[in-house]
């Protein structure tokens, strides 16, 4: 069987739709039960094992329907952070979730997501958030969305359902065919939609759950941890008084070492450096980071490097080993891409 790495995961939508608090909805539902392994503040992102939703389930689902390990959600949110974050392939995060607001429908920047979700080819799955809004809303004992639906009186449940058919509607005008995720029996041909409510965490289960699926399903060959170059995109630059220089990056290729030598893009073309230290964790109460000798994809890692350089900010970050020669061609052609986004509106 193939070894598979954490997908990497990446939330989209309107401004004020609920990006930020559905992925803080995510953080503390895997939290929330007695033990807190298997859910792990990274750099840049946060780690849920595969191992925290069989849990947070209770008994859905097994381990047996998964290959992969868990799942990797970028803390940054939004459809411009998306575009920014590149790989040579397309796009850094594998999977997305598209969040919209139930009352509002689809807004500007919906579309724009949507357009840019096309344009990496990237799968993806709709949340339709804020679902405690709509009249006749019981404040539910259970957080699964099929059992919180099972405590809704029947006024509830055909409010939910007109505003649902009227976001399936929106949606198909931009040639999407969507349909609530427990009513889709052909995955290939829909996109699913889970209504949730962050504010009450309603559906983060659900949410976790079809991520899990989409992934399983489609990605296969795009997350196989094969034994390539380590590659890391880089999304923060920071001088520290102690460590020198350091990029925040996110890990999605291969591994990475103490002592192993990189290259990445600086304002003077591509340039070897030397990697001096390795962090990965941060810890809730306090800043501190914990220092790794190894880093594995996929993974959020604070990279110290040895040289000063006027490194780019979202550079790849490759490791220097077999052919350099084409791994500065790679870098160079990275930087001489000129990212047309402008039919997006993102400049
Ligand atoms: P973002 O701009 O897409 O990241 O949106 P935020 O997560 O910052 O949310 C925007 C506003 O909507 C905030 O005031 C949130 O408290 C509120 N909000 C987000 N999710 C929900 C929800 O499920 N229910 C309710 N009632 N309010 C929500």
């Amino acid at each position: 069987m193939e070894a598979l790495r954490q997908p990497i995961v990446c939330v989209l939508g309107h401004v004020d739709h609920g990006k930020t608090s559905i992925l803080d909805s995510i953080r503390g539902t895997s939290l929330m039960k007695k033990e807190s392994g298997g859910i792990t503040q990274r750099i840049g992102a946060t780690e849920i094992s595969i191992q925290r939703i069989i849990e947070i389930s209770g008994g859905k689902i097994s381990s047996k329907m998964f290959k992969i390990p868990g799942l990797l959600f970028v803390d940054t949110p939004g459809h411009v952070a998306f575009a920014n974050m590149r790989t040579r392939g397309g796009a850094l995060a594998d999977i997305a979730i598209l969040v919209i607001d139930i009352n509002d429908g689809i807004m500007p920047q919906t579309v724009e997501s949507i357009n840019i979700l096309r344009k990496f080819k990237t799968p993806f799955i709709i949340v339709a958030n804020k679902i405690d809004t709509l009249a006749y809303f019981i404040k539910p004992e259970n957080t699964s969305f099929s059992e919180f639906l099972k405590e809704q009186r029947q006024e509830y449940i055909d409010e939910l359902d007109n505003k649902l058919y009227a976001i399936i509607n929106q949606l198909y005008q931009h040639n999407l065919t969507a349909d609530r995720f427990d009513r889709i029996t052909d995955f290939t041909k829909n996109v699913s939609i889970v209504p949730s409510s962050a504010k009450y965490s309603i559906g983060i289960l659900e949410i976790l759950m079809t991520i899990s699926g989409l992934a399983q399903r489609f990605l296969t060959p795009s997350i196989a941890l094969i034994n390539n170059l380590a590659k890391a995109n880089v999304l923060e630059i920071r001088r520290e008084e102690s460590l020198g220089m350091t990029l925040d990056s996110i890990l999605y290729q291969g591994k990475l070492k103490t002592g192993m030598a990189v290259y990445v893009n600086t304002s003077e073309g591509p340039k070897e450096t030397k990697i001096k230290a390795l962090f990965t964790n941060v810890s809730s109460k306090s800043t501190k980071v914990t220092e790794r000798s190894v880093v594995n994809s996929a993974s959020g890692v604070r990279i110290a490097i040895s040289d000063k350089l006027d490194v780019i900010p979202g550079t790849t970050l490759i490791e220097a080993k077999g052919d350099i020669d084409s791994i500065i061609k790679e870098l160079q052609e990275e930087s001489q891409v000129k990212i047309d986004l402008d039919e997006h509106g993102i400049t």
